[in-house]
């Protein structure tokens, strides 16, 4: 579909002025791919890839897109977009898109809470469990358990920001609560600072004191502000009087927060405080499964396998690399196979340290399949053994960093090759079997509880 050229001069003006706000490199890779399809009426539409730009697009770029229309058009100007034909998505693999062809933009909601963070799509793991499952109590009774305040603490990108935000779109749906409010504390503290110089207390206790649930995140960042503290002591004192739940996240445990006022530690005591761990093996891949299914990608399980054995950190890293691969396929139309993937991650992957010794697998295996230790390092063909074995050398590749070689030399002196296709084989069954999945990961547990 063509534009006439004076619509096409309207885009490139509105383009560049969205340029101005954005990285180069991101504007390229989300708004490069991007085009005018009609200006009618007041509204622009534009084509995107994929449900997968939409959505990415709406959540990061939002108010950058409305102050270029803004600045463009002097406001009255909308901004719908339509999603590439189902053939198109096809033929670039991506497939089948579950939205409509033509999507609206998303409306901003009064309590800040992003829809896409739900319970529903958080994965559960040893790492997150107990965080879930307090998160899940407060939400379906804000204010009436145990746990309030409810403190999450944890490293970046672990999904603080994920649950908190799950505890307010859960209790407005399912009405527990008839208000909530999400606020970052940098949110909070530039409205407060706003509300100062226009002299607008009042408005700002109208928001942040009249909600049934008040979801604060990172509050660390409160650190050194003296006033915005005290302004957040007394918002959490109003509500904590009437019994509205206060949800709270910071990324290092409240004992570290020797700049946040004592009385503000003290009463983050006052209801419960739960950790966020980084995920393991088994939590890695269920999470890019389920982000995949979400996305409707078909995703190579060498992919997979691939990016949650070597993206380790945090879950923030690994979607990132999902979502490079993502934008690598739809705008170049390449397939992302096992190849493509460790190319275009090389800067991400890392190498782990020694932690546990072979020995100590071998003997974690052995109780866990009721074999003997010797039989899993020798020859034995036996299916049961063999699949022990399998185990038991791919957790040495997770937990240790010896050589392929090297661990080969352990089990009965296979070769380099014997135990790649032995980690593989294992790796399989483990993305393939919930039950052995959840298994290993306590095998793996034990061990670095023993190695500590
Ligand atoms: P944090 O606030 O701790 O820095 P986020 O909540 O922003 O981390 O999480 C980073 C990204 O990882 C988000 O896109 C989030 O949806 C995702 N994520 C984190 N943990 C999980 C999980 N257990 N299951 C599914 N997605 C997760
Ligand atoms: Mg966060």
């Amino acid at each position: 579909m063509s534009v006439p050229s004076p619509q096409q001069d309207i885009w490139r003006a509105f383009t560049v002025k969205l340029r101005d706000s954005i990285p180069r490199e991101s504007y390229h890779t989300w708004f490069g791919p991007m085009k005018l399809i009609s200006l009618e009426d007041f509204e622009l539409t534009v084509q995107v890839p994929s449900q997968f730009y939409y959505d990415w697009i709406e959540e990061h770029y939002s108010p950058q897109i409305d102050s270029a229309l803004e600045d463009t058009f002097g406001g009255g100007y909308k901004l719908s977009y339509s999603i590439l034909e189902k053939e198109t998505r096809e033929l670039l693999k991506l497939g089948p898109s579950k939205s409509p062809y033509l999507v609206p933009r998303k409306a901003p909601s009064e309590s800040h809470l992003n829809s896409r963070y739900t319970f529903k799509n958080f994965i559960e793991g040893e790492c997150n469990s107990f965080a879930k499952a307090a998160s899940l109590a407060v939400s379906e009774a804000p204010g009436k358990t145990r746990f309030n305040p409810l403190v999450i603490y944890g490293g970046v990108g672990l999904g603080k920001t994920h649950l908190v935000q799950a505890i307010g779109n859960f209790a407005l749906q399912n009405k527990t609560a008839r208000k909530a409010v999400y606020v970052s504390s940098e949110k909070f503290t530039t409205d407060f600072i706003n509300a100062v110089k226009q002299n607008k207390i009042t408005d700002f206790s109208n928001v942040y004191r009249n909600t049934d649930l008040l979801m604060v995140d990172d509050v660390q960042f409160f650190k050194g502000k003296e006033r915005t503290q005290m302004e957040f002591f007394h918002t959490f004192n109003a509500l904590y009087q009437a019994g509205k739940q206060v949800v709270l996240s910071l990324d290092r445990p409240p004992s570290e927060l020797t700049e946040i006022e004592s009385r503000l530690q003290s009463r983050f005591q006052w209801g419960l405080v739960t950790d966020i761990q980084p995920p393991d093996f088994e939590t890695r891949v269920a999470i890019l499964q389920k982000r995949a299914e979400d996305d409707s990608l078909i995703l190579d399980p060498n992919v997979i396998e691939y990016l949650a054995a070597n993206i380790t950190s945090n879950v923030r890293e690994l979607e990132g690399a999902l979502i490079r691969l993502m934008a690598h396929a739809s705008i170049t139309g390449q397939d992302v196979d096992i190849v493509l993937t460790k190319r275009l991650l090389k800067d991400l992957v890392k190498t782990r340290p020694v932690i546990v010794s072979v020995e100590q697998i071998q003997n974690a295996v052995a109780e866990w399949s009721n074999l003997p230790a010797d039989l899993i390092r020798g020859n034995s063909r036996k299916r049961e053994i063999a699949r022990a074995r399998q185990i038991a050398m791919y957790l040495c590749s997770e937990l240790t960093d010896l050589t392929l070689k090297s661990i080969g030399s352990h089990f009965g002196n296979r070769d380099h090759s014997t135990v790649i296709h032995a980690i593989d084989v294992a790796k399989k069954n483990i993305i393939g079997n919930e039950t052995l999945r959840k298994q290993t990961g306590d095998i793996k547990r034990t061990l670095e509880l023993v190695s500590q």
